[in-house]
């Protein structure tokens, strides 16, 4: 049986982590979407790929902390494990694997390419 509060936990942990690196990479989370779109990419080439890889990463953090956010919010009305999709139970093996899963397997193979 899966422990929904010891995964809980867990993307709390998560969570505390990928947002203090977002503060790390000069991010505020609270702020605006506006990833990339802010001054800098005049700047010299080397100076404004470093810039380029800190955004892309950002991004990909902004993700993560979306899905971490998205899981909690299931957890707390009582919808974690069911496939955002069918409504199908996701399973417990994938859940551990993949405490963010939104989909069951057959549904994530036709959403995710
Ligand atoms: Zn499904």
């Amino acid at each position: 049986m899966l422990d929904v509060s010891q995964i809980k936990t867990e993307l709390e942990e998560e969570r505390v982590r990928v947002v203090k690196q977002l503060a790390e990479l000069g991010d505020d989370v609270a702020g605006s979407d506006e990833i990339g779109a802010e001054e800098g990419f005049a700047d010299s080439g080397a100076v404004s790929a470093e810039r380029r890889e800190v955004y892309t990463l950002i991004g990909t953090m902004r993700d993560s902390l979306g899905e971490i956010d998205a899981a909690l919010a299931r957890i707390a009305d009582g919808s974690y494990g069911t496939c955002e999709r069918c409504g199908n139970p996701i399973g417990d093996a994938r859940l551990e694997a993949l405490p963010s899963a939104r989909w069951c397997l057959d549904c994530a193979a036709v959403v995710e390419r």
